[in-house]
């Protein structure tokens, strides 16, 4: 399996500063299916290719049960198109091997990491049941010229006719790093077969790898089928998500999130809250815990600091940012001991997840107002009918307060994005009534100095089972 990528820009080997493999020498790596290897047959100012070079061990693949399906006697086992045809298998490798260029990290040359350069990839071998006109179809819409000769069936039989591998050439100004998570994509998508990976986390894989251009793609239906290899749970939670008529949480969200302190500063509101959550985990003996909506991670942080808690989880929809929460906790250098408590998952809570299933405790600070009140519904199953915790801590803005905020508009929300702003009784009638719904009890607690007229800023919900 052979991909090569050139480089015509000059000096044309700053290409082995992105992918971070030095074209002086052979680069090899042992993979789970076979070996790896990364050289560059030419590295000169002007012109630079650089080869990965994928070998499966068939073998290998039917003693690890990742070979074609069927007979495990049958000759198909070990004589069949996987060591030849880029497939998934090609996608792990380069995930593996040039992962740090996917995701658009370079040391040496970090100004270069976002310049589009003239690059051309070949794939020697690709399968197309759709023959020239899918493999244009992917290609094509994200701005490549699209070369697709077809190999012959046989060289030494030209009456045998074509066959249904194809040599790939693709042309384009385009970021190493984009290049290569349309390659991880798409490349699967060709590949009729299984591949052994497909599970929930993939769903993560192909969003964060999608990043960007798959939401926009003419084919994107067909893509995320495929992708996910037409397992229908997943290509639904895909689909929604890429989908999901919430704004983008990422970019306008960091933006909304600091009018929002902006507001609420004066009172270090957010520091109270985090604290008063944190209490009502501890009374409640809680070890295992999940918060759901972590944002950039800082009840994580103080969560971290309570020994008490030995799991803890962030969920988030946010790639971006769980990104940041990950830098904030100085995940990367954290010393073993701790970053065995801590995980870090991108999901959303629309969606039954059984990550987040049997924890202790959850809490959802300042995340519900951010749903769509007729979706709801959706989150309360997810929650409280599917992942089940001891004890779930809810916090939402109380609205009869915002009155007092000197610096919000009268009639405003705090946050552009908030879909909407409860008071004290509205968000006492939609928690005990959930409560009853589902076999929990709730006591309800003020945040922040309480006003004899509009109450408290902010307003908590302990629910326990
Ligand atoms: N709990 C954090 C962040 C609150 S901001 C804190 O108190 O600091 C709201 C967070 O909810 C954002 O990070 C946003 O990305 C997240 N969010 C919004 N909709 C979500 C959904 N459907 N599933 C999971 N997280 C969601």
């Amino acid at each position: 399996m052979l991909l090569t990528i050139t480089n015509e820009r000059t000096p044309a080997t700053d290409l082995g500063y992105l992918l971070h493999k030095s074209p002086e020498r052979l680069h090899s790596f042992s993979l789970a299916y076979g070996k790896a290897h990364i050289f560059y047959p030419e590295a000169t100012p002007e012109r630079c290719t650089v080869a990965l070079l994928l070998e499966i061990d068939p073998i290998g693949l039917v003693r690890n049960r990742r070979g074609p399906s069927g007979d495990n006697h049958s000759l198909e086992h070990y004589v069949n198109d996987r060591p030849y045809v880029a497939s998934s298998f090609l996608s792990v490798a380069l995930a593996r091997v040039l992962g740090t260029a996917m995701a658009g990290k370079s040391k040496h040359r970090a100004g270069l990491v976002d310049e589009p350069l003239p690059l051309t990839a070949k794939l020697a071998v690709i399968f197309s049941r759709g023959g020239e006109e899918a493999i244009r179809k992917l290609f094509a819409p994200l701005g490549y010229e699209v070369k697709a000769e077809r190999h012959p069936l046989d060289e030494n039989f030209p009456e045998w006719g074509q066959g249904p591998y194809y040599a790939l050439e693709l042309r384009k100004e385009v970021t190493v790093r984009e290049l290569l998570n349309h390659l991880y994509v798409l490349i699967p998508v060709l590949d009729p077969d299984k591949h052994y990976w497909v599970g929930d986390d993939e769903v993560d894989k192909l969003l964060r790898k999608g990043e960007g251009w798959l939401k926009t793609h003419p084919e994107r239906d067909y893509i995320v089928r495929r992708y996910l290899k037409r397992r229908g749970r997943l290509t639904r939670m895909a689909l929604a998500r890429l989908v999901d008529e919430t704004p983008d949480p990422d970019a306008e969200l960091e933006k909304k999130t600091q009018q929002e302190e902006e507001i609420e500063k004066p009172l270090k509101l957010h520091e109270q809250r985090l604290n008063a959550v944190a209490e009502k985990l501890k009374e409640a003996g809680a070890q295992r815990v999940v918060d759901l909506g972590c944002g950039e991670g800082k009840l994580l942080r103080a969560l971290l600091k309570e020994k008490q808690f030995k799991e803890i989880f962030g969920m988030d929809v946010s790639y971006r940012s769980l990104e940041i929460a990950a830098d904030r906790l100085k995940l990367e250098t954290m010393p073993p001991t701790q970053k065995k408590r801590i995980q870090l998952v991108q999901g959303s809570l629309m969606y039954r997840d059984k990550r987040i299933a049997g924890f202790d405790g959850a809490t959802v600070v300042e995340v519900i107002e951010h749903l769509d009140e007729p979706r709801l519904a959706a989150f309360e199953r997810v929650l409280f009918d599917f992942a089940k915790p001891s004890t779930v801590v809810i916090t939402t803005p109380n609205s009869e307060y915002n009155v007092k905020f000197e610096t919000l508009p009268a009639g405003q929300m705090r946050h552009k994005d908030h879909r909407f702003e409860w008071t004290r009784a509205q968000f006492q009638d939609w928690a005990t009534a959930l409560a009853a719904r589902y076999g929990y009890t709730v006591s309800f607690f003020p945040i922040g100095d309480e006003d004899q007229v509009v109450g408290a800023p902010s307003q908590m919900g302990v629910f326990q089972r």
